[in-house]
């Protein structure tokens, strides 16, 4: 996979779009085979999918079109789509497999925003199936008798971490509002491949083989994921028939199954009986779990609405403030090979961050100046900043409308690959654009009935409070913990155009923002923009992807006074673009693919 990714974006960046498109042709089929032979029995159109993405070109379709992680997900999804299905069922059907094939990312021990787009009254929905904190928890969750901050792993690994899963009842919310199939047949899928078995793909296997320490903690997860002793290997056949019978459970009677009786028991048992670091959830916190409507946030760019998921998230306010504050400068002109463009994109993204560590957090909780900060005259003033000719030497937050004093909660999130993104569009023009998350790469690592369970609260400030002033985005018991996750649905006079999301953590933001900005600004097609070489700015260090050409704007970047420094950045882009056709883009840094028809 990597030899064709390096191969298309030399060849991008060198000759242009169309040349990359040859190029990439000619070293597809071989470096395609790794890829093909994991997925054999894989459907035609499936390959078919898989070859475009390798060669650098947008999947065509007409009626639908469904992307997400794992080729054998799509197809569930497709399946659905084909049979008349809604976005929403069809998303029921790619997520469940999802949870089988890509366990490590997303699943029903999980959570999940959900961005919808109503074709028949346009209006735009955001749900909420974040995992929240127990009822018991307490400030100190994440800190050491002492009250200092946990090491990351220290917090993660175990009970402690795991808030309640949201996302068996987000599937089961999104179906009732918005699904036409019959629920328990959106299983079928998943139930199978889960009792006959499925093939491992590379990536679960590299990830596997890379986690084995954490991973080999807890019996039961090392049983499923070194089931002869070694971890599981590329193309082995796997099965996972708890997964299948707790599947079942849920397709017979709902997510009531889920959330009360012995699958939510066994949940506690397991969080509070986690080995040297217990948690503290209860069933009365699964009982009480709700799915919540958010008000959408949309931000205006280049005469198009960019809408998405608001607090507990800080995904749409966040990159809503780049591109909002990008709208004054001319990237178009400028193009995604002038260092300029970068520092902009750079600069703008920093002031956005340093405004999310202090103002956002869950609404529910603290007040969050959510109009304020998307507003176009504050955006337009944050704008002004920008207007230099070198890298800002600092940055600080602003005062949007309505200001209370929460100093910075310190970013804690380390970047592992992990999460999952999945975008629809059905037959009737619904959208459909859901970040589905279990944190870090097999989240907590406790394993019940076939599934992970997340380790979402370490998405809080591990320290409440700095200098006696309380930290927004601290822990407290029923709060959902600070998202990044992104999924963006983007409007041109009331019509979608543009499905898109992305995994990696805080990052997800800069990768959401940069592929819209592409699409948009550079006119680059779905594909193209998904795969185009990262260059991420959160905290003053501009990241630029490693082995790419991206790195050759490093000297010039570091011109302007940044700090910069080459690493991977793997994101998970899928995203739709809906014009007189579909077309569909997935990142080719993952084994996902776009299939329509
Ligand atoms: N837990 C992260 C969030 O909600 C996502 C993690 C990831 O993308 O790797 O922002």
């Amino acid at each position: 996979m990597w030899t064709w990714l390096i191969a298309f974006l030399i060849a991008f960046f060198v000759s242009g779009a169309a040349t990359a498109q040859q190029e990439a042709d000619t070293v597809a089929p071989e470096a395609g085979s790794d890829a093909a032979a994991a997925f054999a029995g894989l459907s035609a159109d499936a390959r078919a999918a898989m070859m475009a993405k390798q060669a650098g070109r947008p999947t065509e379709a007409g009626e639908w079109m469904v992307a997400a992680a794992n080729p054998l997900a799509v197809e569930a999804g497709a399946r659905v789509l084909r049979a008349g299905g809604s976005a929403a069922d069809a998303m029921v059907a790619v997520q469940a497999v999802l949870g089988l094939v890509e366990p490590q990312s997303s699943g029903l021990g999980g959570g999940a925003f959900l961005v919808w787009y109503d074709a028949e009254s346009s209006a735009i929905t955001t749900l909420d199936g974040r995992e929240t904190a127990p009822l018991a928890a307490t400030p100190r969750l994440f800190q050491t008798a002492q009250g200092e901050p946990l090491k990351f792993f220290d917090a993660v690994v175990g009970g402690r971490s795991v808030g309640t899963p949201g996302t068996p009842m987000l599937m089961e919310e999104a179906h009732r509002r918005w699904g036409r199939a019959n629920w328990a047949g959106l299983f079928d899928d998943a139930i199978a491949l889960a009792e006959d078995g499925f093939t491992v793909s590379p990536r679960l296997a590299d990830l596997v083989a890379g986690d084995a320490k954490r991973l080999r903690r807890f019996p039961a997860t090392e049983a499923y994921f070194f089931p002869d002793g070694g971890p599981i290997a590329a193309g082995d056949r796997l099965t996972n028939r708890p997964y299948a019978a707790t599947l079942r459970q849920i397709a017979g009677d709902g997510a009531r199954a889920f959330y009360a009786g012995a699958v939510a028991e066994e949940i506690v048992a397991k969080v509070r009986g986690a080995g040297g670091n217990p948690g503290v959830l209860s069933t009365v916190d699964l009982a009480l779990y709700r799915v919540k409507e958010r008000p959408p946030v949309c931000v205006a760019y280049r005469g198009h609405d960019v809408c998405g998921m608001g607090p507990p998230s800080s995904g749409a306010l966040t990159v809503g403030q780049i591109l909002g504050m990008l709208a004054h400068y001319d990237l178009a002109g400028l193009g995604p090979q002038s260092a300029e463009s970068w520092r902009l994109i750079g600069d703008a993204s920093r002031l956005a961050f340093a405004d999310r560590g202090r103002y956002m957090a869950d609404a529910d909780f603290v007040p969050v100046p959510a109009e304020g900060l998307v507003d176009p005259a504050y955006l337009a003033e944050r704008a002004e900043l920008l207007s230099g000719d070198d890298a800002l030497p600092q940055v600080s937050p602003g005062a949007p409308q309505w200001d209370h004093a929460f100093l910075w909660a310190d970013d804690m999130s380390i970047e592992l690959p992990s999460t999952s993104h999945i975008s629809i569009v059905d037959a009737q023009g619904n959208a459909l654009s859901m970040t589905t998350t279990i944190e870090n790469a097999f989240g907590s690592r406790l394993f019940v009935r076939g599934f992970l369970l997340n380790n979402e609260l370490t998405d809080f400030s591990f320290r409440t409070h700095a200098d006696g002033v309380p930290i927004a985005n601290r822990v407290e018991p029923g709060k959902r913990p600070r998202s990044s996750m992104s999924p963006t649905i983007v409007l041109k006079d009331g019509q979608p155009v543009l499905v898109i999301g992305s995994p990696g953590g805080s990052r997800i933001i800069g990768y959401v923002a940069q592929a819209i900005i592409a699409h948009l600004d550079w006119g680059m097609d779905v594909q193209q923009a998904v795969a185009m070489p990262h260059l991420v700015n959160r905290f003053g260090s501009y990241d630029l992807e490693e082995g790419t050409r991206a790195t050759e704007l490093s000297q010039a970047l570091a011109a302007y006074g940044y700090e910069v420094g080459a690493r991977d950045l793997n994101s998970g882009l899928h995203a739709i673009a809906v014009g007189q056709t579909l077309q569909g883009g997935a990142d080719p840094r993952r084994e996902g693919i776009a299939l329509g028809q």
